[in-house]
C-alpha cells in the first residue's frame, strides 16, 4: 500500500510514558493516536475469557483467529472493539497486561494485528506507539522515537497511578514486574523491543511530559514535518 501520510513511530518499554505523550503530541499536531498495546490487550482479554493459559501457544494461536479486533474513534479517543464489544474500559488491569506481554510473543497473535496497524497509518497522519512500530510495522515511518526511562522512575509512576485508583500495591513488586516485562519484550524471537537504527533515543526519566512532547515534535520537524 502506498503511504500518503506522515507517520511518527514511538517505541519503548512499558511505563515509559509513551501513551500519555503520544496522545498529547497527537492533539498538538492534529494527528490520530494509535495505541497498539491496547490491541494486544484486547486479544489478551479474549484469551483470558476463553480460559486459555499463556503457555498454551497452540490454543492461543487458534483462538487468535476468532478474536476480531477493530478500532473506532470517539471524540478523538481510540476505542478497541473485540468481536463487536467495546472493551476499552476492561483492558488496563495488571492481569490483562501480563497476558498481553506473554501472548504478544506468539507469531499468530502478531500476524493478526499487523495489517490493521499498517492500514491505520497508510492514509492518516498518525503517531503510533508500541514495541515494534519503527522496526517492523512502519519501517518507513517519517520520524522514529525510542522513548525510555529508568525502571525505578517507571515503577514509581505506575505506583502513583495505582495508589490514586485506591489499589493496594508494592513498589518493589511493580519494579520487578516491569523488569520482567522488559526482559520478555526484548528477548522474544519475533519483533522484539529494540531501538530502530534510525530512531532517536529520548530518555524521559528527568523530563516533564511537555518537554518530551516538545522533543518529539522537534524530531518530527527535523524529519520534514511542516507545522504552522
Ligand atoms: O503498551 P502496553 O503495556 O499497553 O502493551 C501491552 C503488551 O503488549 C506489552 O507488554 C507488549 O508485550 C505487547 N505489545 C507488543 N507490541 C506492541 C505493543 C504492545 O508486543 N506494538
Amino acid at each position: 500500500m502506498q503511504k500518503t501520510s506522515y507517520n511518527i513511530a514511538i517505541d519503548g518499554p512499558a511505563g515509559a510514558g509513551k501513551s500519555t505523550i503520544a496522545r498529547l503530541v497527537a492533539r498538538r499536531l492534529g494527528f490520530v493516536y494509535v495505541d497498539t498495546g491496547a490491541m494486544y490487550r484486547a486479544m489478551a482479554l479474549y484469551f483470558i475469557r476463553q480460559g486459555i493459559g499463556p503457555e498454551d501457544e497452540a490454543a492461543i494461536s487458534q483462538a487468535a483467529k476468532a478474536a476480531g479486533i477493530t478500532i473506532r474513534y470517539e471524540d478523538g479517543a481510540q476505542q478497541v472493539i473485540l468481536n463487536g464489544e467495546n472493551v476499552s474500559g476492561l483492558i488496563r488491569s495488571e492481569q490483562v497486561g501480563n497476558m498481553a506481554s506473554a501472548t504478544s510473543a506468539y507469531p499468530a497473535v502478531r500476524a493478526h494485528l499487523l495489517d490493521l496497524q499498517r492500514d491505520l497509518a497508510a492514509y492518516t497522519d498518525v503517531i503510533m506507539d508500541g514495541r515494534d512500530i519503527g522496526t517492523c510495522i512502519l519501517p518507513d515511518a517519517d520520524a522514529k522515537i525510542f522513548l525510555t526511562a529508568s525502571s525505578r522512575v517507571r515503577a514509581l509512576r505506575r505506583y502513583k497511578e495505582l495508589v490514586e485508583k485506591g489499589e493496594m500495591c508494592n513498589l518493589q513488586e511493580i519494579e520487578q514486574d516491569i523488569i520482567e516485562r522488559d526482559q520478555r519484550d526484548m528477548t522474544r524471537k519475533i519483533a522484539p523491543l529494540k531501538q530502530a537504527e534510525d530512531a532517536v533515543l529520548v530518555d524521559g526519566s528527568e523530563m516533564t511530559i511537555e518537554e518530551v512532547a516538545d522533543r518529539i515534535i522537534q524530531v518530527a520537524v527535523s524529519h520534514g514535518l511542516k507545522v504552522e
